[in-house]
């Protein structure tokens, strides 16, 4: 059994819409209402010792865990939200699970205990940027093929058709992403796929800019896998959305200065623009990885910070830096699906600097150098095509110490896979353009 996500865009009516608004912003009230309990109580308790308390003189602190703070609400809900009824208790839920999650993380990233970037303590939620979203996980929750169907909210349209198959439906989660609404489900599901078609043969992928990847397989072929059509065009029109946004009157947090109306239509046009080239090339990397899984018996991919080393502000340079984590993620429980092996190049392996025919490997190599010739061969080698060879090549030699076999069992409990219906427009960039100058590692 896998856990798997389903997702689709949902056309909601207007009274829906309304419904979901009003469920999106129970959550919200919900999160901010136990908030101030929690700061209330820090800084009473805070108080309390610079008069020289302690110990059990102080206040008694409350509890941060999801079944205290629910109990709590329910013991207000009348006095702070009389209008409750209206609402499934599911996005009230929503809100309190949102704050004892980001009070842990906060905890334990305080004490140490939660690796990764540290996190800070949970902020209010803003009626006007707050993302709207609700999950259910109790409750009549379906998938028809037409409709999903959640508590309270009742039967709202697909925009597509959808089938689950024998999925068993564990939670759906409402969203409000870029002017549309989306559900996903995510589900427990039996998933057994067809054995690769080429088990014996190893591929090297190599990702590009230019191109969304060049992959050289064992057998001596290679080819290149074109970015999305219309990606380019649909860049240019991001540039051109980016230059008027700058042009109207945005927010200032110094002089608290409030953004024009003309900068949130702009920033709005620009967001889904933004969108727009993320769905684009997430779709094709869904069809590569796929078409890589099921075909090739191993899989071979450059280690993650090889590419996430360049530092660039380009948006095309930031997608094929994140896309590059992202196929290598979904290369790791494809390849599980498919029975094949994921290989996963040492960070030092130099799949670029070495050369494929003779094996030289050069001290040095521009980013700029799309092309050069072997010093000891005279090979004349294409920058992508050479790394994706090596890399193919390394299969053979997988055992040695140039590459480590991605762990071949079941993803863990918990690790969701996204599984995408065709066609289905995803999630992705939301607020504003990725932040620039950052390495996407
Ligand atoms: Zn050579």
């Amino acid at each position: 059994m896998t856990l798997l996500a389903y997702r689709f865009a949902l056309d909601p009516t207007p009274a829906q819409e309304r419904a979901l608004r009003s469920h999106a912003g129970a959550a919200r009230v919900a999160f901010n209402w136990a908030l101030a309990q929690v700061k209330v109580n820090l800084s009473q308790r805070e108080a309390e010792r610079t008069y020289g308390l302690s110990g059990d003189d102080l206040t008694s602190s409350i509890s941060w865990s999801l079944y205290s703070l629910r109990k709590a609400w329910n013991e207000a809900k009348d006095t702070v939200a009389p209008w409750w009824r209206e609402c499934s208790k599911e996005a009230f839920n929503t809100g309190l699970d949102q704050l004892a999650r980001a009070l842990k993380n906060w905890a334990g990233s305080r004490r140490g205990k939660r690796s990764g970037t540290p996190v800070g303590f949970p902020r209010f939620r803003s009626k006007r940027k707050a993302r709207l979203s609700v999950r259910f996980t109790t409750g009549a929750i379906r998938c028809e093929p037409t409709h999903a169907v959640l508590p309270r909210l009742g039967r709202i349209r697909l925009h597509e058709r959808a089938d689950l198959g024998d999925a068993r439906i564990l939670s759906a989660t409402v969203r409000h992403e870029r002017g549309r609404w989306f559900v996903a489900f995510t589900v427990e599901q039996d998933v057994t796929r067809p054995a690769p078609t080429r088990p014996g043969v190893a591929v090297g992928v190599d990702l590009g800019i230019k191109t969304l990847a060049v992959v050289a397989t064992s057998t001596g072929e290679t080819f290149e896998v074109p970015n999305p059509r219309h990606l380019s065009k649909v860049l240019r029109t991001v540039r051109r959305l980016s230059r008027a946004v700058s042009r109207r009157q945005g927010p200032d947090r110094r002089t608290a200065r409030a953004p024009s109306n003309r900068w949130w239509r702009a920033d709005a046009a620009r967001n889904r623009a933004v969108g727009k080239v993320a769905d684009q090339r997430r779709d094709a990397i869904h069809k590569l990885t796929t078409t890589l899984a099921s075909t090739y018996g191993t899989v071979v991919v450059e280690d993650l910070h090889v590419a996430g080393m360049v530092r660039n502000r380009r948006l095309a340079r930031h997608l094929a830096d994140a896309g590059f984590g992202e196929i290598r993620r979904q290369l790791t429980y494809k390849t599980v699906w498919h029975g094949g092996t994921l290989i996963v190049a040492d960070r030092w392996f130099a799949s670029s600097k070495t050369c494929s025919e003779c094996g030289a490997v050069r001290a040095k190599l521009a980013l700029s150098e799309r092309e050069w010739t072997c010093t000891a061969c005279g090979a004349v080698l294409d920058r992508d095509v050479n790394a994706a060879v090596n890399l193919a090549r390394l299969a053979a030699s997988a055992s040695d110490s140039n590459g480590r076999r991605a762990d071949r069992k079941t993803p863990p409990a918990g690790q969701v896979a996204v599984k995408r219906q065709p066609g289905t427009a995803t999630a992705g960039q939301t607020g504003s353009l990725p932040p620039q100058g950052e390495s996407a590692a």
